[in-house]
């Protein structure tokens, strides 16, 4: 019961490591906001931990809106009582990953809406309730690709890179307060979100190939990384970026 007594927003929290998240926080005891704009599965989620025996809510967000993070975050108080952790999760990838010059200024506004003001809104509403209950753990999912640069689409890049930048900066000016920010980069990992791309044996061959340990990434394996950043066994940690790919960004 690693997260006895917490209470957590996980944005995207319906589906792929988003979803792994809520289920391994609920098991470790926390309630957990499932916050997401894919209703069903949200609503699915949310009936499977409590029949479970764990407590969640399904409340629609789309991280894109601040009145939404508005009320969820008041509706989350409501209901448990406080706010300890969000999980800035909800993302999407480039459609078509276009080089840089083919990409249109739609594109990249609506990535860098999801991927950055998301994370941007889900931070800033999180910190006055946080202060509250005397701290909290934000943790917010960027990317190998917010590290490093690949052939993928940069819209993509540029918004995860914002993603771990804002992280430290809003570690260091919430450090005095003890609300800790830090940033988790995951690699290639199996999910809805990689389902199509990953069906491709050659790229699903060239992503194994450039992973040490010989696979692809489960969304467990990023959920325990981000269940150790929410609890207070990581109390001594901000401005960090956990990287969890398998040895990809070692080489
Ligand atoms: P996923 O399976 O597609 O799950 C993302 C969830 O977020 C979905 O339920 C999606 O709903 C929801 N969502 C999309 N736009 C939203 C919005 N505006 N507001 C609220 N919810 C929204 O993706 P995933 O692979 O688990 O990715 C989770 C995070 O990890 C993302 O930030 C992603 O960039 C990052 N990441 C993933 C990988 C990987 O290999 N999978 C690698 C590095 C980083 P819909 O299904 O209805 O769109």
């Amino acid at each position: 019961m690693r997260l006895e007594g917490k209470v957590a927003i996980v944005s995207g929290g319906a589906s792929g490591i988003g979803e792994a998240t809520s289920r391994l926080f609920a098991a470790e005891g926390a309630s957990v906001v499932i916050a997401d704009i894919n209703d069903e599965l949200g609503a699915a989620l949310e009936s499977d931990i409590r029949d479970g025996g764990g407590e969640a809510a399904y409340l629609k967000l789309d991280v894109r809106d601040e009145e939404q993070w508005r009320a969820v975050v008041a509706e989350t108080v409501t209901r448990f009582g406080k706010l300890d952790i969000v999980v800035n999760n909800a993302g999407i990838s480039a459609p078509g990953r276009p080089p840089t010059e083919e990409q249109t200024v739609e594109g990249w506004d609506a990535v860098m809406a999801v991927n950055a003001k998301g994370v941007f809104l889900g931070t800033k509403h999180a910190i006055p309730e946080m202060r509250k209950a005397g701290g909290g753990s934000i943790v917010n999912i960027s990317s190998i690709y917010g590290n490093v640069g690949s052939k993928g689409g940069t819209a993509y890049h540029a918004s995860k890179g914002a993603c771990r930048t804002f992280s430290k900066a809003a570690a260091i000016q919430y450090a005095g307060e003890q609300i800790r920010v830090n940033s988790v980069h995951p690699g290639f990992v199996d999910t809805p979100m990689t389902a199509e791309l990953h069906s491709l044996p050659s790229v699903h061959e060239e992503r194994v190939a450039k992973t040490p340990l010989g696979r692809m990434g489960l969304p467990e394996d990023i959920a325990y990384g981000i269940l150790y950043l929410a609890s207070d066994e990581s109390r001594f940690v901000t401005g960090s970026e956990l990287v969890i790919d398998g040895g990809m960004t070692a080489q």
